[in-house]
């Protein structure tokens, strides 16, 4: 077991563009242009581009009655690294397994699609997101409006199955951000 590479994600000083640990791959991700940033509520902000599709995707939903909104959109760095560590017991040394089962649902700072602008959660937090009708109707209406679910069942990154987590690859731009993620995913 490589502790240096615990350390290096925890403290930010990994700096290849792909992480691999244990069979889980995250890809690294550039920060969004802070100009690009649109404010949805006092917690989130999003890129604008992702923000005009969705609204209008979300106006589509509540048409069919499903009723569709972002809990968590961009996310900074430091934000990132809070998120990933705060669930270890020892929050600077953590065991191997508890690394491993933390990576599976949550990328290390730089690695977050969060970090982009161009990705949401939805809705909730939990598995069982999975079975409502909101999820059966992004399911099969949300590539329409330029998303897709980043990190389905089975998913080739082994990454846990993510119903909530959704990137917008609707313009060229942004496709062009998670190319690398989409094309190991293929
Ligand atoms: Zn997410």
């Amino acid at each position: 077991m490589d502790n240096n590479i615990i350390q290096r994600i925890i403290n930010c000083n990994y700096d290849e563009d792909k992480f691999e640990y244990s069979g889980i791959v995250h890809f690294r991700y550039d920060k969004c242009n802070e100009a690009d940033l649109i404010t949805v509520d006092e917690e989130n902000q999003v890129h604008k581009d992702l923000y005009k599709a969705f609204l209008t995707m979300q106006a589509a939903a509540k048409k069919d009655g499903a009723d569709i909104f972002i809990i968590s959109g961009f996310r900074s760095r430091a934000e990132q690294k809070i998120i990933f560590v705060r669930k270890f017991k020892d929050k600077v040394n953590p065991s191997e397994q508890e690394f491993v089962k933390r990576l599976k649902f949550s990328a290390p700072s730089s690695f977050s699609e969060h970090h982009t602008g161009l990705a949401v959660d939805v809705n909730s937090l939990f598995q069982n997101f999975a079975k409502t009708y909101e999820y059966k109707w992004l399911v099969e209406n949300a590539e329409k409006y330029g998303f897709e679910n980043s990190f389905p069942k089975n998913n080739k990154q082994g990454l846990g199955f993510e119903p909530w987590h959704w990137r917008y690859v609707g313009t060229d731009e942004a496709e062009k951000v998670f190319q690398k993620a989409r094309k190991f995913q293929q």
